[in-house]
This record gives C-alpha cells, structure tokens and sequence, in this order.
C-alpha cells in the first residue's frame, strides 16, 4: 500500500516544536532578541512566509535543479540511503528533491500552476507540511553531493536540500540539535559554546602536556600572535574532546620551524551556516576568521582537519560574507605537502606499521577538490597505505555529513544506511581508517561501533607527528 501524501517516512516523525527554542525564547538570548536566530511561531502564516522567501532566495543555478531533473532515477545508485533500502522510494535523491520541487512548480513554474494535477505540483498545506519537508531535507540526506556528481542532467540535489534547509530555519522549522548548534554559534562564536577562559585552559594544557610527552622544551602554541605566516584555525572538537589534535599539529610546525598563531576570537572554522542553509550565519562565522587573520596581520589561513569547515572557510565562505580572498586560505594537509616537499620535515613510514585505509570527506573532496593531496603525505608517512573502493570522489559519506551527528532523531535510519560504509571500509582489510575532518572521525567511529568493525580512527596530523623522524629540529 503506498504512502499518504505528506506522510513522513516511518523512520521519520520528529516533531514540529522543540523544548530547546522555548528555553531560548523565555532566556531572551540576544541572538533572538535581534532577529539573528529565528524561533518557531505557531501563530504566524507559515506557509506564506515559506513560499515569501522560496521567490526571495531562488537564483539561476537553483531554478536549472529545479526544472532539468528527468527522474531517470540514476542517481539512486549514487545515494546510500537508496541502496541501503532499495525497495523504498522515498530514500532516492529524486524523490527528496520533488518534495520542495513540486513546491516551486506550483509557485513558480506555469506548468504547475495550469496543471498542477499532471505536474504533482502543490504547496505545503499547513505548518506540519513544513515539518514533513523538515523530516526529509535533514533526516533523509546528509548534503554529501553523491548525487549531484552522477547526475547525468547537471541536477544538485544537495542544493536543493540546503536551500530548502534555509527556507526552514528561517522560519524556526529545524531539528532539535541543529537549532542547539546553531543558537551557540551565534551567541559564542563557536559551536561548542567554549568559553574564552575554557580555550586558553585548554591550549595552556595541551601545550604542557606536548611538552612532557616529547621532551622539547620551550614548545609553544601561540595565541594572538601578530605578523605570523599563518593563522591556525581549528575545529572546536579539539579544544573540548582531543586536544591531541592541536598538540599533534603543534608538534609539527614546531619540527618545521614556523611561525604560526591561533587566534583568541574567531578561532572556529566549522560552521553550521553550511548544514542549516542560513547564509548570514555562515557570513557571520567565517568573517570571525577573516577580521581575526587581518587584526593579526597573518599572511595565510591554515584550516585544521575538518571538511565542512575547509569548504566553509576556503570556498564558501568569502561569497557569504560577500569578501575577496586576500589572504591565501589553505588546508593543513597542504602545508604538510610543503614540509615535506621543502625538506622541514622528516619522516619516517615505518613508525605507522599498520595497513591504512582512507576516508574522502564530502566536503574536501566532492566539494573542495582536494584528492590526491593526502595520499601523497599517507604515501609518505604509512608503509602500508590502501584504497577503498570506490574513493576520491566518489567514496561514500561517513553518514555523519550534513549535520546529521547533532539530530538523534534521525540516527536509526542514518545508521541502516551506514551499511553501505560499513561494507566498504571491511573490505579494505586495513587496521586504522584515515581522515581529515573531526566530523568524519565521530561518523565513522559510529559506524565501526555499530557494525563492530575492528578498525581504528586516525587522522593525518596524527600520523604525519607519529612518523616524524629523529633528525628533527626539535629544540
Ligand atoms: S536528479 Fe538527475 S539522476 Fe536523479 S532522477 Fe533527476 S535527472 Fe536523473
Ligand atoms: S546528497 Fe548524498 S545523501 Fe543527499 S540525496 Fe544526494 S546522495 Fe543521498
């Protein structure tokens, strides 16, 4: 038996209202109080408001997904989802996708509004309209660009879903841990509401910790440096789950003899503006990281492993705040290409033993095209370095994407669609699975857990400071 119109999928019935936006509402955060974070009101004209901003926020690019999909259904082998629950319709790109396109046809389009009936074209009926297409654009995709890369017909799905994401937030229309993480950018900074005090803390204890670890005396992890080559930006993971990470990186740049900073403000590349759709956050997060690079006077922006903060920081990011990109913004991995090339770092590939598998982030690969540029450091630094299949740009998500790692709710179907990565990454045969975003790190490690694969996380900095050979200038 099919489906009722506007029924979500079983996997997916998370529910309108959030407890977290009336504790926003009632703490009068300033985020609210100024219009910059948007609550839900189920007084308002919804609907209205959701078809005002769909004709404010169309562009060219967006209008061409619209109309040039063909439902040849191919992308459904490019989505883990779909091939995860073959049998289920509503898991293909296409169909998430005809969800906000039967939207736009019956608004925009004169097929849908002369025959709306032939074109299935219609308007969300009521807010628990909108909270279906709520359910599907987060709790059915994770924003990974498969799709958009097979599309025979050039159609991006992953726009669409982002678009419509934005739309929703907009209108308060968000999942629970979404608003959560969207509400502690805008009111801290950073995602992870770390306080200055908890940053500095910390840095001063990773600092120490590096010290007695290694013995290099006099190691330091700079804050607020003014005239350094670079300015470090990092993902707030490393400051409140692995410290590790930022003591690993400071180890090498100190190996390498650079001159580098961490910022005390506008030290958080991620951004959720990417994940949520709201483009004035994404301005507002990514600007922190620009005005901190020109207040230091930094001739570059290194971005630590995290994909979504990589394309935020160095693609998207400028156009959202509507910049040019003065200083040269650039990913770890590329400064590592550069030690290695100029000789300011050793290496030695017998200290990582163990067969190394690597994981392709979404967002540095599909959407920021860095490919070969980390197996040529894995190459160098691990003695027995192995594809999975398919990888590059075509490797699957780690399932985590899209913010999904912050919305419980939809957790059960991500992890049955996980099966697709699971597979892929037993294949391998290798004992650690490589990658380069902190995103990745907690959605695979998920899917091990999960699927109780014996593998273990490791990221590039981790394996590039494990293989540093003795010979290093280190004091
Ligand atoms: S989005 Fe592209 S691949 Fe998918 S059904 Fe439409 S035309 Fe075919
Ligand atoms: S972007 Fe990825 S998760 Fe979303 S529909 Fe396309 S392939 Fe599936």
């Amino acid at each position: 038996m099919g489906r009722q119109k506007n029924e979500s999928p079983p996997a997916l019935k998370s529910p309108l209202e959030t407890n977290s936006q009336e504790k926003a509402r009632a703490a009068n955060l300033s985020s609210v109080a100024e219009g910059r974070l948007k609550l839900y009101n189920p007084q308002a004209d919804n609907v209205r408001k959701f078809l005002d901003l769909l004709e404010r926020k169309i562009n060219r690019s967006l209008a061409l997904s619209f109309v040039a999909c063909v439902h040849c259904g191919l992308c459904a082998e490019s989505c883990h989802y779909a091939l995860a629950r073959p049998d289920d319709p509503t898991m293909t790109p296409a169909y998430k996708a005809d969800q906000i396109r039967r939207i736009f046809k019956r608004h925009k389009d004169w097929t849908g509004r002369i025959i709306p009936w032939w074109v299935q074209a219609r308007y969300p009926r009521d807010d628990e309209g909108l909270n279906f297409l709520k359910n599907i654009v987060f709790g059915t995709c994770s924003a990974c660009r498969r799709c958009t890369l097979n599309c025979p017909m050039g159609v991006d799905t992953a726009a669409l879903v982002r678009y419509t994401r934005g739309l929703l937030t907009e209108l308060g229309v968000v999942p629970e841990g979404i608003f959560n993480v969207n509400r502690d950018q805008w009111e801290s900074g950073n995602q992870m509401a770390v306080t200055e005090k908890d940053y500095l803390e910390t840095i001063a204890w990773a600092r120490d910790e590096l010290e007695s670890e290694t013995g290099i005396r006099g190691i330091e992890i700079p804050v607020d440096r003014t005239d350094c080559d670079f300015l470090y930006v990092i993902n707030p993971r490393e400051i409140k789950f692995d410290p590790r990470s930022l003591g690993d990186a400071a180890r090498i740049f100190h190996c390498a003899g650079e001159r580098w900073t961490l910022p005390k403000w506008g030290w958080d590349m991620t951004n959720f503006g990417l994940f949520s759709g709201d483009d004035r956050l994404g301005a507002y997060v990514a600007g922190n990281v620009y005005q901190a690079a020109a207040r230091l006077r930094s001739r570059r922006i290194v971005i630590s492993e995290c994909g979504h903060g990589y394309r935020s920081t160095r693609w998207e990011g400028y156009n959202w705040a509507g910049r040019d990109q003065t200083v040269p913004t650039e990913s770890v991995v590329i400064t590592l290409i550069r030690y290695l090339r100029q000789g300011r770092i050793k290496v030695d590939p017998v200290k990582n033993p163990d067969p190394v598998t690597f994981h392709d982030s979404c967002n540095i690969t599909r959407s920021g095209d860095l490919v070969e540029e980390p197996r040529w450091v894995l190459r160098r630094v691990c003695a027995d370095f192995r594809e999975m299949e398919p990888h590059g740009r075509e490797n699957f998500c780690c399932t985590g994407g899209g913010g999904l790692l912050s919305t419980p709710e939809y957790r059960p179907l991500r992890l049955e669609a996980a099966k697709i990565k699971a597979k892929q990454l037993q294949a391998t045969g290798a004992k650690l699975v490589c990658t380069m975003c902190h995103n990745c790190v907690d959605g695979l490690a998920d899917v091990i857990k999960h699927y109780k694969l014996n593998l273990k996380v490791v990221q590039i900095l981790e394996l590039v400071s494990r293989a540093l050979a003795n010979g290093n200038v280190q004091s």
